[in-house]
């Protein structure tokens, strides 16, 4: 077991981490794996069930993977601990609810599902800023033309796009979990950004321009600060 490990999402760190597996047995595939079975996929061969833990704050975990019959394509779930969804604070409540139903849907394995999620919560952003007009990818470009996101973050959020229109409308295709976490990942960063770091940075410049004189000194004295720049 030294160097397994399975990626999940450490509730306690809020972060997906590369937990470390310490014991694992063979059974009976859990129901929440059948559950995930693609159509044409008559069942599952015997799972393989794993004890992992954090390996930042120890905590642990129960992680199940099996592939299927005929096709023996890969099914995984988490099965303790059951929730562990990621908040970001002063989310409009659409925005809220399609960002932790993408984060429901990793957690239980369903990955095309996750970015589509993504997709509609990147939707609540848009209509949530005023931009509801035209597609997903006009709309994107009018926050981007606004300056409401940055050019960065508009190619992230247009990535997530393509990523989800795949997994939407190509049947063949199977979203990876790696592609899956980063999709939760980007939309968390784009969430961070639009709802809580701007407000957090406002919140930031008011108080240090209620400090005043200390604060004019200040920028006299280090004329490259960041604070001078704006
Ligand atoms: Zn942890």
């Amino acid at each position: 077991m030294a160097n397994e490990s399975v990626s999940g999402f450490c509730p306690e760190c809020n972060r997906i981490s590369e937990l470390q597996v310490r014991s694992r047995v063979t059974a009976t595939a859990p129901r929440q794996l059948f559950d995930q079975l693609d159509p044409g996929e008559d069942g599952l061969h015997s799972a393989q069930y794993s004890i992992a833990f954090c390996p930042n704050c120890g905590g642990v975990f129960l992680h199940v993977a099996a592939t299927s019959e005929p096709s023996d394509l890969p099914y995984e779930a988490m099965l303790f601990p059951i929730s562990n969804r990621r908040d970001v604070p002063g989310l409009p409540e659409p925005v809220r609810r399609t960002f932790l139903g993408a984060q429901s849907c990793f957690d239980t394995g369903n990955f095309e599902a996750c970015v589509i999620m993504c997709r509609k919560c990147l939707e609540a952003v848009c209509a949530f800023l005023g931009a509801n007009d035209g597609s997903l990818a006009a709309r994107l470009r009018t926050l981007r033309d606004s300056g409401r996101i940055e050019a960065k973050l508009y190619e992230w959020a247009d990535e997530l796009r393509l990523v989800a229109n795949d997994a939407a409308h190509d049947l063949e295709i199977r979203i990876s979990k790696d592609d899956a976490v980063d999709s939760v990942d980007f939309v968390e960063a784009i969430l961070l950004y639009v709802f809580a770091l701007d407000r957090r940075f406002r919140d930031f410049r008011a108080r240090r321009m209620e400090k005043g004189p200390e604060g004019s000194s200040n920028k006299a004295m280090q004329p490259d600060a960041p604070s001078a720049r704006r």
